[in-house]
């Protein structure tokens, strides 16, 4: 391995590049004296190698005279899965322990092993069962895994997934954030110090291998199926039993003193959070606990809406009703939040046309309006109780086109400032009794609107990622909306082709709602909100400039307009949302610490 590496460095050192296809055939060359096929070499196992030496034989790997620029440029030569790290920031998804959630939605997941809503066999959901659902542990083998595969994680967006975050204990959610922080600021992680970590689950009797964990909650699960039992009645019977879990869960407390000293670390360490994002219900929206959100650090908040309309609401016992999801969408917005929301279709009770009105409504509602969504087909997933519906043909899902012509409706009704994030959950095909199990369903949707010559404006079929830009090209944008206490300018980079190279989203709350609810709101009359600002590129180092389009100023450029916008509609300060590790480039902008925001007066 050593020779090929040597030979690739030689290669990147002459100032000539490789392509996918140079180096295919220079690992061939290599191969071809190899006998045996498991010892052959491939372009995911040189990385790997090249940093082990670094980190474990480091005078061998000084004999090589790597410096910044040639690792850089080694990374990128062998860099596997590119778009992982294509939108400009490394995305960690980590998953909380297994708990209960306040409802108990007709199509939800009943995994005991899980939190609420979530199989074990999706992959982030393996990951966390292989690493007990610990945080500090999630973060380390993921950052290891993305660097591995010659990923730059200098800029980390940390997505916390685990059905209703606001239903674990407080102390508990502090605790996870602090130690989702420490991971960032303790890496690179010795093998010693993971597993002392791993020792301690171990050591309490908590499992992370298979049979076992199906094991531990297969006769409850055997009494869900059968219908004898909800699962948060099991639950109960299960973990709240558990001596091992109860021990581990009394060491799973930390201040939110504990966690400002891990945030001020973050904001200079190597791996910086640039994004926090936690999921919860719309009924759990409230504006004290809106202001916990913030102090953890969170800039995103994603919400399960599902849909609009109180009679599906009610079939599918979703337990929440419009008026709070309207509620919770003011609060967020006031308070600055990115909203992501979760959206279905083919609940129990809609049709394909309902289902078509209904989000357009979502998406056209100045009581809604999301910055992101989810938009997911329901699945028939084993043990729910939407079984017994379509067992006796009460619920059926829809077919393939059926599907597809729903979602190319909504992808046409998603106005330029929302970004359709998914179109499927990731659960895996044997966990579906009935509905799609086509990974594709995006690329089937977008191929239909292009035999269709539609003009699509959501923001994610317009990205450009990794692609050199001209930057003299690009032209500013301005869209505004009106939403139920705010007003909401969305400036965008576009090229001459639509394509989208950045944006930010600036709130301009209204006066009078800001005043009758100054008791509960962390802003006064006369504060703008910078919400979000984006700009898309391959992850640069904070260090250097990238081969995208970041750090070449246009997130700046953005940001002195927003100014300009907010001074010219009579606002006399501008705060920003900003996360732990973009602090010091809010700073460079001229904004100061201001409790849960950062601000400048204008
Ligand atoms: S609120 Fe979400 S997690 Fe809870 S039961 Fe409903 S779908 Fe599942």
């Amino acid at each position: 391995m050593e020779q090929l590496l040597l030979e690739i460095l030689a290669i990147l050192r002459s100032g000539k590049s490789l392509d996918s296809r140079e180096l295919g055939k220079l690992i061939d060359s290599h191969n071809a004296l190899v006998k045996s096929a498991q010892r052959a070499y491939s372009k995911k196992k040189i990385l790997p190698y090249y940093l082990r030496v670094k980190e474990q034989d480091p005078a061998r790997w000084a004999s090589w005279g790597v410096d910044d620029e040639l690792e850089a440029r080694l990374m990128r030569t062998l860099r596997m899965k590119p778009r992982r790290t294509a939108s400009g920031v490394a995305t960690i998804t980590v998953i909380t322990k297994p708990w209960k959630c306040s409802s108990d939605c007709l199509y939800c997941p009943n995994d005991l092993r899980m939190p609420k809503s979530y199989l074990h066999a999706e992959p982030a959901c393996q990951r966390a069962e292989r690493n007990f659902f610990d945080p500090y542990l999630q973060v380390a083998s993921r950052l290891r895994a993305l660097e591995q595969m010659g990923h730059l994680c200098d800029k980390v967006e940390l997505i916390v997934l685990g059905g209703t975050w606001s239903d674990y204990p407080i102390s508990y959610q502090t605790w996870f954030v602090f130690e989702l922080f420490r991971a960032l600021n303790d890496a690179p992680h010795t093998d010693e110090s993971v597993r002392e970590r791993r020792g301690f689950y171990r050591g309490r009797g908590i499992s992370c291998d298979e049979a076992e964990l199906a094991g531990f909650v297969e006769l409850e699960q055997k009494r869900i199926a059968a219908g004898e039992e909800r699962f948060n009645a099991a639950f109960e019977r299960l973990y709240g039993n558990s001596k091992a879990w109860a021990e581990v869960a009394s060491a799973q407390e930390a201040t939110l003193a504990e966690l400002f000293e891990q945030h001020r670390i973050n904001e200079t360490a190597a791996h910086r959070v640039v994004g926090l994002v936690i999921e919860t219900r719309p009924d759990a929206i409230t504006p004290g606990r809106l202001r916990f959100f913030r102090q953890l650090g969170c800039t995103k908040v994603q919400i399960g809406v599902q849909s609009l309309r109180p009679e599906v609401l009610r079939a599918n016992e979703r337990r929440i009703d419009v008026q709070q999801i309207a509620r919770a969408f003011t609060y967020l917005r006031v308070f600055g939040f990115k909203i992501h929301a979760h959206f279905m279709v083919n609940l129990y009770g809609s049709t394909p046309d309902e289902d078509v009105e209904d989000y357009r409504e979502f998406m056209s509602c100045p009581s809604f309006m999301p910055d992101e969504v989810k938009l997911y087909p329901c699945a028939l997933i084993e043990d729910t109780r939407l079984v017994a519906r379509y067992e006796a043909g009460q619920w059926r899902p829809y077919g393939e086109d059926e599907l597809v012509d729903v979602l190319v409706h909504d992808v046409l009704s998603t106005p330029p400032f929302c970004r359709v994030s998914r179109m499927i959950r990731d659960f895996s095909a044997g966990d579906i009794v009935a509905c799609n199990k086509k990974t594709n369903l995006r690329q089937m949707v977008e191929a239909k609107l292009s035999q269709m010559d539609a003009q699509i404006d959501e923001i994610r079929y317009r990205e450009i990622s990794l692609a050199a830009t001209d930057l003299a090209s690009l032209e500013l944008q301005q869209v505004e909306y009106e939403t139920s206490a705010t007003r909401e300018v969305f400036l965008q980079w576009v090229t001459p082709e639509g394509g989208i190279a950045g944006f930010l989203r600036l709130s301009l709350p209204d006066a009078s709602f800001v005043r009758a609810h100054k008791d509960e709101l962390p802003v006064s009359p006369g504060e703008a909100m910078i919400r979000e600002v984006h700009v898309y590129g391959r992850v640069a180092n904070f260090h250097e400039s990238a081969e995208g389009v970041q750090h070449r100023g246009l997130g700046k450029r953005l940001v002195e307009r927003a100014a300009d916008i907010a001074r010219a509609r009579g606002y006399a300060k501008l705060n920003v949302i900003s996360s732990v590790g973009t602090r010091g480039y809010y700073e460079k902008l001229g904004f100061k610490r201001a409790g849960l925001y950062q601000a400048r007066d204008l």
